[in-house]
């Protein structure tokens, strides 16, 4: 073990890793440049002076200067914050963040609804931009290219984290994952101006698809995307629970893929965007407004965020049928019906998102079939409203923050 740290360190020191870093970054530097100006007719609220810091941070191999919002502490409130990223390694690519979107996930995190965290912490896992500089052994990158980041950033153990690394014990997460080369300790999230990621954890964003219409993708899309494709055939009859920022892209998914979707909503106004997306819509105000749907479908996609009446949704299921939870509840914790489970052998499950080369499928099967999600624009300093609004089943329905504001 010793041994084979100190080889690194050796290898790291001798072999021209970071002489080849540099001589990347030097690239890297005329590409920063040449983005600060574009950001500045844009009217860029990144200066000119914090663009050249981050030039001079990757000439000069350094940590990279960022801006962001982030949690203090379990209030829900987020503020201001300067911190610093990761020097890019030989692995990592640099991306100029150019839209960041709101997932219910970064708002559970940060009240400790899921266990105690570190702070200050920067949430946020659907975050996508331009790559302004690669580290020498990046093969599936290079400057300029667009890419996507969602909810998983390295790997303490690539070779074993297989096409699902999302399931690997060694995945470090976007967020609140304790790092070690993070100069905070931690993974810091995608509300900020700046990202370096290993890149074996980004995507690449097809042309057609806006930055705003693409970072909601990164979680929102993945998540629905996954099972989707895992439990659905053409042609079917699927029920998607919950319209908020998973379920509008799960209705669209599965239209996309074939299906005759049933969207169950508990709010009477969402109505009117599920049928123009395609879907009949179902306004659920209690149990009995489910019953008549009893055992039709063939898949459900429950994305509600919170502990709720899950049995009489379940019961919408066919006999072996399959229902999945992709909406993670306070506490991770749903009470199951099992006499129903046992009477009809409905294959409950929960799935976690999805592994990096299904992201990339699911990115470009979006961009191909027409699905984008409808989105909201807000500034950073909207933020802590957002989440409000959010919570408050106001949001239309993911909001993207525009990383200028930062
Ligand atoms: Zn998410």
């Amino acid at each position: 073990m010793c041994k084979s740290v100190n080889e690194n360190r050796r290898n790291f020191l001798t072999k021209g890793v970071a002489a080849s870093i540099a001589l990347a970054a030097g690239e890297n530097i005329l590409a920063a440049s040449a983005s600060s100006s574009a950001s500045n007719a844009n009217i860029n609220s990144i200066t000119n002076t914090e663009n050249s810091a981050v030039a001079s941070a990757i000439q000069n191999n350094k940590n990279i200067p960022c801006k962001g919002y982030a949690a203090f502490d379990e209030s829900g409130i987020l503020k201001p914050w300067k911190f610093d990223r990761r020097a890019v390694g030989v692995d990592d690519i640099l991306i100029e963040i150019k839209a960041t979107s709101i997932c219910h996930s970064d708002i559970h995190t940060e009240l400790g609804h899921w266990g105690k965290q570190i702070y200050p912490q920067v949430p946020g896992h659907e975050i996508v931009g331009v790559v302004i500089a690669v580290g020498s052994n990046v093969k599936n990158f290079k400057v300029g290219d667009r890419a996507g980041v969602g909810c998983m950033v390295d790997n303490n153990d690539i070779k074993t984290a297989g096409v699902e690394e999302q399931y690997s014990p060694n995945t470090i997460f976007t967020y609140g994952s304790p790092y070690k080369k993070e100069p905070t300790g931690i993974s810091q999230g995608g509300y900020s101006d700046y990202f370096v990621v290993n890149s074996h954890f980004a995507v690449h964003i097809p042309n057609e698809l806006s930055w705003d219409e693409a970072a909601p993708l990164m979680c929102a899309g993945i998540t629905t995307y996954s099972p989707i494709i895992k439990y659905m055939k053409k042609g079917q009859k699927v029920a998607i629970i919950g319209i908020g920022g998973l379920g509008h892209l799960g209705i669209k998914i599965a239209i996309a893929k074939g299906a005759d979707v049933v969207a169950f909503t508990t709010t009477e106004s969402k109505l009117k965007d599920i049928k123009a997306w395609g879907a009949k819509g179902v306004f659920v105000r209690s149990a009995d407004d489910l019953a008549k749907y009893k055992a039709q479908f063939d898949f459900a996609l429950s994305t509600v965020p919170y502990e709720y009446e899950i049995a009489p949704y379940i019961a919408l299921v066919k006999p072996f049928g399959n229902f999945t939870i992709v909406g993670m509840p306070v506490d991770f914790s749903q009470k199951l019906p099992t006499l129903l489970l046992s009477s009809t052998k409905v294959n409950v499950n929960a799935s976690l998102i999805g592994g990096m080369k299904e992201t990339q499928e699911m990115a470009d099967f979006c961009a191909k079939s027409g699905v984008r999600p409808n989105i909201q624009k807000i500034t950073a300093a909207e933020i802590n409203q957002a989440w409000k609004d959010i919570v408050a089943k106001k949001a239309r329905y993911r909001v993207v923050i525009d990383p200028k504001s930062f």
